[in-house]
């Protein structure tokens, strides 16, 4: 019988096992315990034979198999049993894992009965009956209906959907979340022609674990309940869980607190982390796999100018791009690049090409300095980019932390602050590891020094983070040595009124040169970090990023259902069912919201005034008026069903209100001690005068 290996599982321990077991054995580590079922999954025959993709139903399978594992008639009777009748195949199966501690070399427990290990000896048997088996066969083929009638049902969904006429083709500018996410939003609606331009090399594909594992590969995200939302909107959810890191909680060290204060979270949708560039590669797997007829994503492609056409539309200029190994001409690093941008430059040929008309034009590219659309739009057609002035800038280095799973829980981000105020956040990658960003002040001359020297580095992550310092190998304090320090992103927003363009008006008839007949209308819009950058610190940068790609969508639902019920075909030409109508729509919705995420973000990146002060508060009225104040602001930003200028306005009312009860307060405290002075002097002037009397 061929051992099969098994990822580990954290389980109770069973007792002894029964006799003349069929064996699979199992090695890893309990860190690992997520992996369990679906590697179970893809070493059944069964797993062979199934039509459907075998990776796409593992969270499913997971569920079923632990129901299986637990059902009790499927688990061994603790106590040792005779040898059960049968062939082999009728023969209980046994799984056999390690312990914690022997999860490197089980190779003499797997030729052995698993009847022989003592009851102590650190091994955990489960016997599944073969029955379970074949059951779980059926499941198998359940889940695989399930999974094709519920694909089926949400492509008769998105066909019945009110569909505004759509342009003839789509550019969006910038292949990270929000781009990709943009375009699949579109093609769900059946739009085709639909490019995304991304000027950095493509990414690994996101099950590659050799390439994920690796931390220099990119900084970590944490998708919360907005984002978690957004994506089931968008038909993605499943696909983007499946390569997170679930965490339930933090832990947190500061020089208050030097043993370290852990916090568990209760939310209603726990935050899943996973790599920013892996979140790139799962959106293009579900993009090849499902909409590759609709949607063409070009990657090294630059788009380096975007100029604005009379009668609405864009001619934009792309050319191919090369960013180097630690993003050597921007400001992300290139996850796929080894050679330096100069050396790719001398490989490839330059073309520079010139697509004279593309009628929608979408600006998802960021907050990098190498956009095109976003400067195209600034300033023109309403949009008005307010930049601000960090006035509390941060850069970091990231480094790889493997904690060990005896020792530290793996759901839980963990951070440390040092006395000098140098911050080291760490998320959990899907394979085990965290990922640390080290956050310094750029003033910080001594720090910054420190992070340049391998040594020096040693010594430093000793004395101020012992409890990562022995998870920490010398090999990635070399490396880190060598990156360079990356900025994290300034405060920025797209102006409070208008994040879109349509030059085209056939109302007021403004293009004269050409005829409504031959034209096809035209226009752009921004989403994502280019119409709301924030720091990273409320984790709400690529949530609310899909958040406006949901937006979008929704506000094409509306024109389209709108002109329907106004009676107006997809076939009137000059009408308020065009696509272009969504856009104004589209700023309406959303500018405002932008701003004041951008606002409330940039409000609490200060000190004690604008940041500390207002939480303490918060928590107080909170705690005392339940009924009139809501949580703090950090928790209200978390409210998936508010939107941010809803958050805004609430916050500034109950301020108002607060201040308005403490100078109540206070004017009633100030009363009270003078009207008591006031008492406690006269009879002071009495007594004095009865005794002078
Ligand atoms: C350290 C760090 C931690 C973070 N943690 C979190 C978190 O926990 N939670 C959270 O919600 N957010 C977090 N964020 C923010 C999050 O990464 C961004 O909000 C998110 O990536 C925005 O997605 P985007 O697609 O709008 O922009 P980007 O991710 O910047 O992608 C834009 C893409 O456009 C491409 N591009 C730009 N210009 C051009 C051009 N002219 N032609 C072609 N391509 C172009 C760029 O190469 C890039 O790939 C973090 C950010 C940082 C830096």
């Amino acid at each position: 019988m061929a051992a099969t290996s098994v990822a580990a599982l954290a389980a109770p321990r069973l007792g002894s096992p029964a006799p003349a077991p069929r064996k699979v054995s199992a090695r890893a580590s309990s860190a690992h315990s997520d992996n369990v079922h679906g590697t179970v999954v893809r070493s059944g025959t069964r797993h062979a034979r199934s039509p459907w993709n075998p990776t796409g139903a593992r969270l499913r399978l997971r569920a079923s198999l632990s129901r299986l594992v637990q059902t009790p008639g499927a688990i061994a009777n603790p106590e040792p049993e005779g040898p059960k009748a049968g062939t082999e195949d009728d023969a209980p199966v046994v799984f056999t894992f390690p312990s914690r501690d022997e999860d490197e070399d089980l190779g003499a427990s797997q030729t052995e009965s698993s009847a022989d290990a003592p009851r102590d000896s650190g091994i955990v048997t489960f016997e599944v009956e073969p029955s379970a088996f074949h059951s779980m066969d059926d499941e198998f083929d359940a889940i695989a209906s399930k999974v094709a009638a519920d694909d089926k049902k949400k492509a008769e969904a998105d066909a019945a959907r009110p569909n505004p006429s759509p342009p003839s083709r789509t550019v969006i500018v910038g292949g990270g979340p929000t781009g990709l996410a943009t375009a699949i939003a579109l093609a769900r609606r059946g739009w085709e022609n639909v490019e995304v331009w991304e000027r950095l090399r493509r990414p690994a594909r996101p099950d590659d674990t050799a390439v994920w594992g690796d931390p220099d590969r990119s900084y970590n995200v944490g998708v919360s309940g907005r984002g978690q939302i957004a994506l089931e909107k968008l038909g993605a959810c499943e696909r983007v869980l499946r390569y997170c890191k679930r965490v339930n909680g933090r832990m947190d060290w500061s020089p208050q607190s030097p043993d370290g204060v852990m916090r568990l979270s209760d939310k209603k949708y726990a935050t899943q982390v996973i790599q920013r560039d892996r979140l790139v590669a799962v959106l293009l797997e579900e993009i090849e796999e499902k909409y590759s007829a609709q949607i063409n994503v070009f990657h090294s492609t630059a788009c380096s100018k975007c100029e604005w056409l009379p009668g609405g539309g864009a001619t934009l200029t792309r050319e191919p791009a090369f960013v180097g190994a630690n993003g050597d001409d921007g400001l992300i690093d290139s996850p796929s690049s080894s050679a330096t941008a100069e050396e790719q430059k001398e490989d490839a040929p330059f073309v520079r090409v010139v697509e004279p008309f593309v009628p929608f034009v979408v600006g998802a590219e960021g907050a990098t300095r190498t956009n095109a659309v976003l400067d195209a739009m600034d300033g023109d057609g309403g949009v008005a980019v307010t930049r601000y002035k960090d006035t509390n800038p941060r850069v970091y280095k990231t480094i790889p932390i493997n904690l060990p799973s005896e020792k530290f829980r793996s759901d839980l981000n963990y951070s440390a602050r040092t006395k000098e105020g140098v911050a080291l956040e760490c998320l959990p990658t899907k394979e085990g590891m965290l990922v640390g960003i080290l956050l310094v002040k750029p003033g910080d001359a001594k720090t910054c020094a420190i992070l340049e020297s391998k040594n020096k580095l040693r010594k430093y992550f000793d004395e101020q983070f012992p409890m990562f310092a022995p998870y920490v190998e010398d090999d990635d304090l070399a490396r880190m040595a060598k990156r360079r320090l990356s900025a994290l992103p300034t405060f920025s927003h797209a102006g409070e009124k208008s994040v879109h363009r349509v030059d085209f008006d056939f109302d007021k008839n403004k293009n004269k040169n050409k005829t409504s007949d031959a034209l096809e209308l035209g226009g752009a819009c921004l989403l994502g970090d280019s119409i709301h950058t924030v720091k990273p610190y409320f984790g709400l940068g690529v949530n609310s990023a899909f958040e406006d790609v949901c937006v979008l969508d929704a506000c094409l639902d509306e024109v389209a259902a709108r002109a329907k019920s106004a009676g107006e075909g997809d076939s009137a030409s000059p009408s308020a069912s065009s696509w272009t109508s969504a856009l104004p729509l589209f700023s309406a919705r959303r500018a405002a919201d932008a701003k004041a995420l951008v606002d409330i973000s940039r409000g609490f990146d200060g000190g004690f005034l604008t940041f500390v002060l207002p939480l303490i508060l918060d928590g107080i009225f909170h705690k005392a008026l339940p009924g009139l104040f809501m949580p703090n602001t950090i928790q209200m930003l978390q409210k998936e069903d508010w939107t941010f200028s809803r958050v805004a306005r609430r916050k500034r009312t109950e301020r108002v209100a607060q201040v308005a009860i403490l100078s109540t307060l206070l004017a009633a405290v100030a009363w009270l001690v003078g009207k008591a002075a006031k008492a406690a002097l006269g009879a002071i002037a009495r007594a004095i005068a009865t005794g002078a009397a």
